[in-house]
């Protein structure tokens, strides 16, 4: 730590060491543990700093002794004294300052505490996540928490320091602002002084950047806050920090270079995996078919495998119905596995959970299978799954029959299902992979229409065809470290006219697009430059380097999977005058109880 100031101290508690012996110092900071042994007093101080321990003494400390006895946990606490070596039988291997301790000959209690609803010192993990957060405060005050949220500031300091070094700007943009195009439900804000109109909370930063980019700040970034109210999926916050990232005159290479970079620079000044040179790529088609998510975790095989090609002819009927509708059968091998019925059972469940109708499980015996299905299918047949498949005798086969995108969603959520069972996962593994190629659009069955699969302003690779969107290639990018996004961006559209071709293809017609993004398409006839950046999740990059299992747990004052921030009671009713001033009734319909 920096220099100890103030009235209240000269030295941090954690910074008691040998070159302070037979000093005088003066510490301050929280009673952690107090102990009694024979006359003697002992405190464990506690600052951001680290613990020393206190010694009172009935015959050198005076008056302090008397406060001593008084002390509790948690109260606050000034103490001078001198800095002795402890005897050798009393030292405490476990603390840095445990050679040290300091015998007390004066004492201010600046503050009284009463008793916290959980323990600081000793805390266990059996106190609820809804009590740390209603008393986050003193959650906070736990060693573990306040190491996570250092390693966020290392993480984010590293961000700026490299970054401002390649001459990037640190630009805020507007939190009250329009409608963004992240596509996910907006976080509305009444005006006071135009009734009837809304801000909206920002989903992320991305027209801005554009602006800055036509505004021709060349390299932008921002830490920033981002708003979105979706059902709260797992592990989410509805708002989150992005690292924000736009520049200009570059292509994909470009972009990928410099993060690469950062993220090297991140990851070694906050003790992630290092990166040395480039890191690898995979098409979006190729993760989509061989792990069956665009976020593939590569620390391990089980790679999916399509089988229709060996069931072409079947007569199972229920293979039959799925290829004759455009759908796949697809498939993966688990390895030597035994499992007893229940749990294949289980398996049969959680497929059907995650959105199949069913699930084939199968042990290769002999030529042919031990399974259930075995039956509806030729000899040759299984010969060619045993084959596509790669079984050997006893390894278990799992196959989905569905639509494409059901069979790879749940296929792929299988095999990180069996991973976690069946241990295989390197946990001192580390697998970067930048996930490049992707389609610029997807089918929305259920509303029957095209959307963004990054965002409507991500720029196609090569001719845009309007009439055959689903052909349409993006100049889109995420990286993604052992499964899990950590960001993705992507090149921008900078001519207005491919902007509002690929508005129309999205089914965005010219109105609504003036309407919403108007100020964009009109910067756009101003002279914009090719341009493209990216964001990262910030919580989640830290909560990763920390190998904390929520990032609730990397953020200061995070809100419950719900939304409820306990410690404040937000989001709250306000009083009649102030829906009055803002002219904004609440439906009955919508109060708790009707
Ligand atoms: N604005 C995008 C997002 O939040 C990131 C980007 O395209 O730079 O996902």
């Amino acid at each position: 730590m920096s220099e100890a100031i103030g009235p209240y101290r000269t030295a941090w508690c954690g910074e008691v060491l040998a070159d302070q012996v037979d000093n005088e110092v003066k510490v301050a900071g929280w009673v952690h543990r107090r102990r009694d042994h024979g006359g003697l007093i002992f405190i464990d101080l506690r600052d951001r700093s680290g613990i020393v321990q206190l010694v009172f003494n009935p015959d050198s400390s005076g008056e302090a002794f008397a406060l001593g006895h008084e002390l509790r946990p948690e109260d606050v606490l000034s103490v001078g004294g001198g800095v002795v070596r402890r005897a050798e039988d009393t030292v405490n291997p476990e603390l840095p300052t445990g050679e040290f301790e300091v015998q007390v000959t004066s004492a201010k209690r600046l503050a009284k505490a009463e008793t916290p609803p959980f323990q600081i010192e000793g805390f266990s993990g059996e106190v609820g996540e809804d009590t740390r957060l209603r008393y986050r405060y003193l959650d906070l005050r736990r060693e573990q928490m306040q190491k996570a949220l250092e390693l966020r500031h290392r993480v984010v300091a590293a961000m700026r320091e490299y970054l401002g070094g390649e001459g990037f700007l640190d630009i805020e943009t507007p939190v009250l602002t329009r409608s963004t195009p992240e596509g996910a439900r907006d976080f509305l804000v009444p005006s006071r002084q135009q009734p009837g109109s809304f801000y909206a909370l920002p989903q992320s930063p991305q027209l801005f950047k554009q602006l800055l980019m036509i505004s021709g700040y060349e390299r932008y970034f921002q830490i920033a806050r981002c708003f979105r109210d979706e059902a709260t999926r797992a592990d989410r916050q509805a708002e989150f920090t992005q690292l924000d990232i736009e520049m200009s005159f570059v292509g994909v290479d470009d972009v990928i270079a410099v993060n690469e970079r950062l993220l090297a620079h991140v990851f070694e000044r906050a003790g992630g995996p290092e990166i040395a040179g480039k890191m690898e790529r995979m098409g979006y088609d190729e993760a989509m078919g061989r792990f069956g998510t665009d976020r593939p975790d590569l620390r391990f095989g089980l790679e999916l495998v399509d089988l229709g090609d060996a069931l072409r002819e079947t007569e199972f009927k229920v293979f039959r119905s799925v290829l004759d509708g455009g759908g796949a059968i697809r498939g993966l091998n688990a390895g030597r596995r035994e499992m007893p019925r229940s749990e294949l059972d289980g398996l049969i469940s959680r497929a059907q959970e995650l959105g199949a109708k069913g699930l084939v499980w199968a042990f290769r015996e002999g030529d042919g299978w031990r399974s259930p299905t075995a039956k509806f299918l030729s000899e040759a047949e299984l010969a060619d799954l045993n084959q596509r498949l790669g079984a050997e005798e006893g390894d278990l086969l799992l196959l989905v029959a569905d639509k494409v995108p059901v069979a790879n969603a749940v296929l792929g959520q299988l095999r990180l299902d069996l991973a976690e069972r069946f241990d295989l996962i390197d946990e001192n593994e580390n697998r970067l992979v930048w996930i490049v190629d992707w389609p610029l659009m997807e089918w929305n069955e259920g509303e029957k229409r095209w959307d963004a699969l990054h965002h409507p302003f991500t720029a196609p690779a090569g001719d845009f065809d309007p009439s055959d969107p689903g052909a349409a290639r993006a100049q889109a990018y995420d990286v993604v470290w052992n499964g899990q996004e950590l960001g993705g961006g992507s090149i921008r559209i900078h001519d207005a006219e491919m902007q509002e071709a690929v508005f129309g293809a999205l089914g965005i017609d010219a109105e609504t697009a003036r309407d919403r993004f108007g100020f964009l398409l009109e910067a756009l006839r101003y002279g914009a430059p090719p341009h493209g950046g990216i964001a990262y999740g910030v919580d989640r990059i830290v909560q990763r380097l920390f190998g904390a299992e929520t990032i609730r747990d990397v953020i200061a004052f995070p809100k419950t999977a719900s939304g409820f921030d306990l410690l404040t009671g937000a989001p709250a009713p306000v009083d009649e005058l102030q829906m009055r001033e803002l002219g904004i009734g609440i439906h009955k319909s919508k109060l708790a109880g009707h």
